[in-house]
């Protein structure tokens, strides 16, 4: 007969991307401001946190630039509001941990309104910033005189790595190389979970949690096959493209920007990521364009997809390949479309919500659902994930039931290093072996 352990907690957070690690982070840090003692277990199904989309991106920091021009708002809108978050719960509030290394700093406000930017001499989180090149703008060389924008570099690891010490060192315990078994997820008739939904497989060991609240934050793993998506009545369809991008070492230029091209196919985007960010002198370039691949494409397909970001790069640096290494890594880009396949949109979460947003209003259930569905739709959106989470358990009473304490020290689990920055070192020890051959 095989054993299983049961564990009680208050939330089980499944996903350790920035998602889950984001809305476990806050959650306990608002029980903290409220005296009271919270057991949240996050749980992965990799040995490394953050190694899947999380780990994958370009670690461009959106504060909406980009999606002016579309016809729908919202995207801009929750960028915006993103930002808003970050300084508000992140920067500004003393019970963040880490909150001297988020460095978004108040600056003088200038004729855009702009008064706050990603300066000061840490650089933990940001590395300032991307500018903009719109097509009127000439060649799309940096030379050319930039758009404003706030938008700037991630160092997404550094983000990942402090947000899991403070989530930590407020009682969240982690469990990696654990798997949910998504068939446990049923749908009670009343709404709610049933009690089988957080069966967990570590290795052998088998764990059935039992917890208050579920909060899902999978990543792309919501939309497909076996997790019952039906059951939870989700409006949200997940579009997924693979995606090229291409590293370059050492750097091709030392400049973030995005050069815009509506009509034409000269769209372009170049981060720049430093080894060490207080002397930015070294690092790696990511390239990237819009290009959006079925998810099926063959390899020597995303090859050409490359080879076509490489001749756009030589036509910006006609002069920088004599030197360079380059390597290309296929993502699965996932968007999340109000109307499937005819608009590009983004959420920042999804349902079910208690009350309505608007009215304020309960739905009809006796008591409130428990649980929630994340997607960040980009990983820039996390301050307004977390604190719209924290907003909906507050709402569900999750709080007001807790004990009066705090709760004792968490585990602390690795996160992975960007796949990026990992291409970009092999590249560098190849050059290194081949030095010494
Ligand atoms: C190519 C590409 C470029 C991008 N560029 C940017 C960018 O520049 N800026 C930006 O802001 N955003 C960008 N994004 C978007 C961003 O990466 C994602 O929106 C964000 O990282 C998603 O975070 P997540 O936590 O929801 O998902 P993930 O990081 O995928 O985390 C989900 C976690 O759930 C775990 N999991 C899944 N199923 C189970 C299970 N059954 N049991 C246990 N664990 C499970 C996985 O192991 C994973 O760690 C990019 C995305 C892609 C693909």
């Amino acid at each position: 007969m095989k054993e299983i352990e049961v564990r009680h907690c208050d939330v089980l957070v499944v996903g350790g991307g920035i998602a889950g690690i984001a809305i476990a982070e806050r959650l306990a840090r608002e029980a903290n401001r409220q005296g009271k003692a919270i057991r949240i277990l996050l749980v992965d199904e990799h040995e490394e946190l953050g190694s899947v989309a999380s780990g994958g991106l370009e670690g461009w920091y959106h504060t909406g630039t980009l999606y002016f021009h579309l016809p729908d708002s919202r995207t801009t809108v929750a960028c915006v509001n993103g930002f808003s978050d970050l300084r508000r719960w992140y920067a500004r509030d003393p019970l963040f941990n880490a909150c001297e290394n988020c460095n978004v700093l108040p600056a003088a406000a200038d004729a855009l309104g702009t008064s706050y930017d990603f300066s000061g001499p840490a650089k933990r989180w940001f590395i300032a910033p991307v500018e903009y090149f719109d097509e009127g703008g000439g060649a799309g060389r940096p030379a050319d005189r930039p758009l404003r924008s706030r938008d700037a570099v991630m160092r997404t690891q550094q983000i990942l790595v402090d947000l899991v010490n403070a989530a930590t060192e407020r009682g969240v315990q982690i469990l990696t190389g654990c798997t949910l078994r998504t068939e446990s997820i049923r749908r009670a008739t009343d709404g709610a979970l049933d009690a089988k939904a957080g069966v967990l497989v570590q290795g052998r060991r088998l764990i059935h949690v039992i917890a208050k609240q579920y909060v899902f934050a999978l990543g792309r793993r919501l939309c497909e096959r076996d997790f019952p998506q039906t059951a939870f009545e989700t409006p949200v369809q997940i579009v997924k493209r693979a995606s090229v991008m291409v590293v370059i070492e050492p750097a091709v230029c030392r400049r973030s920007f995005v050069r815009i091209d509506r009509h034409g196919d000269g769209g372009f985007n170049h981060i720049f990521h430093p080894w060490n960010p207080a002397h930015s002198a070294a690092g790696y370039s990511i390239v990237a364009d819009s290009n959006a691949l079925p998810l099926d494409t063959t390899d020597a397909d995303c090859a050409r997809t490359a080879m076509a970001l490489i001749d756009k790069t030589q036509a910006l640096f006609p002069d920088v390949f004599t030197n360079r290494r380059w390597i290309w890594y296929r993502c699965a880009k996932t968007e999340f479309p109000t109307n499937p396949g005819t608009q590009r949109g983004y959420s920042s979460w999804y349902g079910p919500r208690w009350r309505s947003a608007t009215t304020g209003d309960r739905p009809r259930q006796s008591r409130p659902p428990n649980f929630v569905c994340v997607v960040p739709g980009k990983f820039s959106l996390f301050p307004s994930l977390a604190h719209q989470v924290y907003l909906e358990l507050e709402t569900r009473g999750t709080f007001k039931a807790l004990p009066t304490g705090s709760a004792p020290k968490g585990h602390g689990a690795p996160v992975a290093v960007p796949r990026a920055e990992m291409l970009a070192r092999s590249l560098q020890e190849t050059d290194r072996r081949r030095i010494a051959v």
